[in-house]
């Protein structure tokens, strides 16, 4: 039994219901994606769980990878009768969706956690510390339409992290930065906030940063007793997937997916237009328009390098980040991913002028 506010839904959500479906005999009803296994997906809906299948109806209309469910997904989907299985019907619009490149040599855009609010991106105070990854992965959240949290955990390992904190401040261009540590439980209250009713919230950074200890450490014991629940329902399917939507009792959602945490670049266009705020507004003012800002005279960005205004190793990762991208662009269907930049640029716009407000 679950309320539904609790699992995140909203007024976003509630807007794609049309009134003639409430109508209908036995009509669907929403729930959200918890897992997901070869196919079979366990729902959280209001009545509780659900192993469910697509339609057959939706099946034949999917025509590509990212519009299949994925963990996060808020759906539609009709129950069958008292035996916990369900059909899903439809996907709802996602509010943010991490994508990623499907294993393999196919160059398509596969969703692995969708409806995130708030990323905490890891990374380590050790020698896994790194500028360059901060904004890589700022890159990939900005992108998604949720909203990242710079954690940088094992603090204890270090005489002096606030020198570490202002490093990760200067690239994290109004990202809230916090030091922790999952072991002594410093700076772990400060997260807190960000896991509360309704809200959604991943963790992205590099194995070993300290994600799992950092879950455990801050909500061990409500995560044990879900997962307990969870196995009381389970038919022997899939126990050991780890794609999965945990809801924490003392308010939010966690996504925790191996999926999520080794996320690579798909789409980063207006991505990196956004980590890297402060290259793209000097590069208004370079002579050329189309300034690539590796030799061009009157080059706004590299002028700024030399009066060491602009740190050159953020120009060279800002490069390296636009190949990436230029790279997978060539390879992809480019009507597909102009409607779809499009669509994300108006999104993260609006998200802008609302933060501002
Ligand atoms: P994950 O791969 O990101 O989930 O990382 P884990 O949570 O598995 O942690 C990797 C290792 O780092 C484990 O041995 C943890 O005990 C250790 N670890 C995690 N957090 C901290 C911390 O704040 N301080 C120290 N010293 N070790 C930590
Ligand atoms: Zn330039």
């Amino acid at each position: 039994m679950f309320r539904l506010t609790d699992l995140g839904w909203s007024s976003f959500f509630e807007s794609q219901l049309t009134a003639g479906l409430q109508g209908e005999d036995r009509a669907p009803v929403p729930a959200r994606v918890a897992e997901e296994a070869r196919g079979v997906y366990r729902l959280f809906a209001q009545a509780g769980v659900w192993l469910a299948e697509l339609t057959g109806r939706l099946r034949h209309e999917v025509t590509s990878r990212a519009g299949l469910p994925a963990v996060g997904d808020w759906v539609l989907a009709r129950p069958s009768q008292g035996d916990g299985r369900a059909l899903i019907q439809r996907v709802l619009a996602r509010r943010s969706r991490f994508a990623r490149k499907t294993a393999g040599t196919r160059v398509e855009e596969q969703i692995v956690a969708a409806n995130v609010d708030t990323v905490l991106l890891v990374s380590s105070l050790n020698r896994e510390f790194n500028v360059r990854r901060i904004e890589r992965y700022l890159t990939l959240v900005w992108e998604s339409g949720a909203r990242p949290v710079v954690v940088l955990n094992k603090a204890d390992l270090i005489p002096d992290p606030g020198a570490w904190r202002y490093q990760a401040e200067s690239v994290a261009m109004g990202v809230p930065v916090f030091v922790t540590s999952a072991v002594t439980g410093e700076g772990l209250g400060e997260l807190r906030p960000y896991l509360h009713r309704g809200e959604t919230v991943a963790l992205l950074g590099s194995s070993g940063v300290g994600k799992s200890t950092l879950i455990n450490a801050r909500i061990g014991e409500e995560l044990l007793r879900t997962s307990a629940i969870r196995e009381d329902d389970d038919r022997g399917r899939h126990t050991t997937t780890s794609r999965q939507m945990l809801l924490v009792p003392g308010g939010g959602v966690l996504i925790d997916t191996p999926g999520m945490r080794e996320l690579q670049l798909w789409d980063s266009a207006a991505g990196l237009d956004h980590a890297f705020a402060d290259v793209e507004a000097l590069a208004l003012q370079c002579f050329f328009t189309d300034c690539a800002h590796e030799s061009e005279p009157k080059c706004a960005v590299l002028q700024a390098v030399e009066e060491g205004a602009l740190d050159a190793a953020r120009v060279e990762s800002y490069h390296k980040l636009r190949r990436e991208q230029a790279f997978l662009d060539r390879k992809r269907d480019p009507a597909a991913m102009a409607a779809e930049r499009k669509k994300w640029r108006h999104i993260h716009k609006a998200m802008r002028n609302f933060s501002k407000g």
